[in-house]
């Protein structure tokens, strides 16, 4: 079982350090003085300190049900289990689900990855395409595995997203085949473009739909759920007592008082979504300039920009840059199997345009040594 390397690399990181390396949000967008106010006025109220209930904060299970049923996903509190990040909810799914198999895009998310291993899951991999995975390898490995893990918006590591026909073809096989699907969404309103329609709203009887306010408000709040069917939720209640008894009330408390304003949320999530393209749009021109040989497809949302650099071993490559306070994430950090030594993933939400010029600039020079 190896660490996440992200997560080791982030620990050698200094104030001079240029990181395209981990899937943080830009601090700078954190909306400091609405979360202030709304953490003076929760703790005015003792129960905001009180031992709470395992699935969540019903106040905050309702908003959280509402934003669903506004965009046409009929939801009630009911269909929602608060978790500590949706990591947690990974865990607590896998673990319900331990020594089962479990279908996976490769290359998918690591700490989802970790999970599956740590709870004994046989992992089966079908390759993704810049369309969402090879419907065929999908349809086989389902009818086995009973059981699939997929990011359909915006893929951590790939940036990639389904296409809409894809996310029908899913529908329909999980369907078929009497399946589950777990549909990781946490960069689901982090779009360029348009919002995507989740392939869960097509099958709400045969989905985990996992989201989470990581990306568009704070990561440190630790709020994460689990959307599914009531007879699903009902036995992962267990897990989730026996891991926390429930997620963190403060910070439950504080992000429901914050979201009672939800035209505040919605112009926090429109900034964020023009200010991210912003950089996405500066950091893939600086990338065509720079280090025209990196091959790579545009994300239309999300944080990442993967791609590659042919004939470079990216594990050498982010050593040497380690040492010049540049950091990325190699590819092969993402494979199970199938690895691929010339690719890379950057992470552009954090940094400057001055940063990213310097930083692809050093990547630079370090691939002629
Ligand atoms: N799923 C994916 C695809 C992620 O990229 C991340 C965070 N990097 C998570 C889940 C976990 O996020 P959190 O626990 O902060 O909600």
């Amino acid at each position: 079982m190896k660490r996440s390397f992200i997560r080791e690399i982030l620990e050698h990181t200094n104030n001079n350090t240029i990181s395209f390396a981990g899937g943080l949000p830009n601090a700078k967008l954190f909306p400091i003085e609405q979360l202030k106010k709304s953490a003076q006025v929760v703790l005015d109220d003792t129960s905001s300190l009180q031992y709470g209930n395992s699935t969540g904060y019903e106040k905050l299970k309702e908003k959280i049900a509402k934003l669903y049923s506004d965009d046409g996903f009929f939801t009630t509190s009911s269909n929602i289990l608060i978790t500590s990040g949706s990591q947690q909810a990974l865990d607590i799914i896998s673990r319900f689900n331990s020594n089962k198999n479990i279908t996976i895009e490769t290359l998918s998310y690591l700490g989802a990855m970790n999970v599956f291993n740590l709870n004994n899951m046989d992992i089966n991999t079908i390759n993704l395409q810049d369309d969402g995975c090879d419907i065929k390898q999908f349809k086989q490995s389902i009818s086995k595995t009973k059981l699939a893990y997929i990011i359909p918006d915006f893929q951590n590591p790939t940036g990639i997203s389904y296409s809409d026909k894809k996310r029908e073809q899913i529908a329909s096989i999980i369907k078929d085949t009497n399946s589950l699907v777990i549909e990781d969404s946490p960069y689901s309103e982090i779009y360029f473009e348009k919002k995507f329609e989740s392939i869960s709203q097509k099958i709400p009887k045969n989905s985990y739909h996992l989201g989470s306010f990581s990306k568009v408000l704070a990561p440190s709040l630790r709020i994460g759920w689990i959307r599914a069917d009531e007879k699903l939720l009902e036995p992962l209640i267990a897990y989730k007592e026996a891991m926390d008894l429930h997620t963190n009330g403060l910070s439950q408390f504080i992000l429901n008082n914050y979201l009672e304003d939800i035209n505040e949320f919605e112009n926090h999530k429109n900034k964020i979504r023009k200010i991210y393209s912003k950089k996405m749009q500066i950091f893939c021109n600086f990338l065509d300039e720079v280090l025209p040989q990196f091959e790579y497809i545009k994300p239309k949302g999300g944080m990442f920009v993967y791609g590659r650099l042919e004939g470079i071993n990216t594990k050498e490559l982010v050593n040497k840059c380690l040492k010049d306070d540049v950091l990325f994430v190699p590819g092969v950090e993402f494979y199970i199997n199938n690895i691929k030594e010339d690719e890379i993933r950057f992470n552009f939400t954090n940094s400057t345009p001055a940063q990213i010029f310097k930083g692809l600039n050093i990547i630079k020079s370090l691939i002629k040594e």
